[in-house]
């Protein structure tokens, strides 16, 4: 996989790192925070692979590829989330993660270190929420969020007033909670708790980059969070008639049709598993026999 490089934009002390594609995976907008005592690089990218800014320290906001990959670059410690600390010390930790067939977990192995170029971080430092990153005039104060993984953390930036929310991306697919170490409901609460946090700007890693202002940001944060609620309604339609949770895959509620690789059915299969559990603890859904779901 070749890089593609990164242009800087400027939101007070903050750099933020654009990746030539405008972040869509496998590359994503990395940042720099430059205080008058160190500097702190967050989530470095494939694209800082061939031209990497220089930083005291880096913090992961979590144990994810696209966000690691520019990581080697860097000599300084590198932490993130206690909760995702052993996906980053060890690749087999974070390839289980996903929750793949084995076959599947092989490749994707290969590819993270051939494409990714990833190494194991077994010197990597584990952070709790609330742990503040003082560089002088400007701190930097981990928020986690879990959902999309266990560790899954943002931070917010002071007295700039950005916060950083990694892959609580509010691009058009909606969240994505469909690894093993991934939850629905984790993901819900913690939509709701950057929807409580006021800053000036809000910082994304994928395609949306950087929104300003927070009426804005919690319109686009709403929106966001109404593909939760799609897929529910799409599934409870779709269970009109008594269907198996490989009926559920095939139709797909994640994923486009069209979309073919490796991970889809994986992801299929943990996203609706989790949507069916809460509608059946919810009363809306039925299971009508082991195995067969039907909307009540
Ligand atoms: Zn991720």
């Amino acid at each position: 996989m070749t890089t593609t490089g990164w242009t800087p934009v400027e939101y007070g002390r903050i750099t933020l790192l654009r990746a030539a594609n405008g972040g869509g995976y496998p590359y994503g907008n990395s940042l720099l925070l430059r205080g008058s005592a160190g500097t702190l690089l967050v989530d470095p990218s494939l694209a800082l692979v061939e031209q990497a800014p220089s930083a005291d320290a880096v913090f992961v906001s979590h144990a994810h590829e696209d966000h690691l990959a520019g990581a080697g670059a860097f000599a300084g410690p590198l932490h993130v989330h206690t909760a995702d600390l052993p996906a980053v010390q060890d690749l087999d930790v974070l390839v289980a993660g996903y929750g793949l067939p084995e076959a599947v977990t092989q490749t994707t192995a290969a590819s993270l270190t051939a494409e990714f170029r990833l190494a194991a971080r077994p010197d990597a430092v584990g952070v709790p929420d609330g742990h503040r990153f003082d560089l002088g005039d400007c701190s930097a104060t981990v928020v986690h969020l879990p959902g999309h993984t266990g560790g899954h953390s943002g931070l917010l930036i002071e007295p700039d007033g950005f916060l950083y929310i990694a892959d609580i991306d509010l691009t058009g697919f909606g969240p994505y909670y469909g690894d093993r170490v991934s939850s629905l409901e984790g993901f819900e609460r913690s939509i709701e708790l950057c929807g409580t946090v006021d800053a000036r700007w809000f910082g994304t890693f994928h395609q949306k980059g950087v929104v300003e202002g927070v009426g804005e940001f919690r319109e686009r944060l709403a929106a966001y969070r109404e593909v939760i609620g799609r897929r529910d309604e799409a599934l409870t339609s779709f269970l009109a008639r008594p269907r198996t949770l490989a009926d559920v895959v095939a139709h797909r509620f994640v994923y486009r049709p069209h979309v073919e690789a490796p991970h889809v059915e994986t992801v299929e299969a943990r996203t609706a598993e989790q949507h069916l559990e809460r509608l059946v603890r919810l009363g809306a859904v039925t299971e009508r026999e082991p195995g067969r779901f039907q909307a009540v």
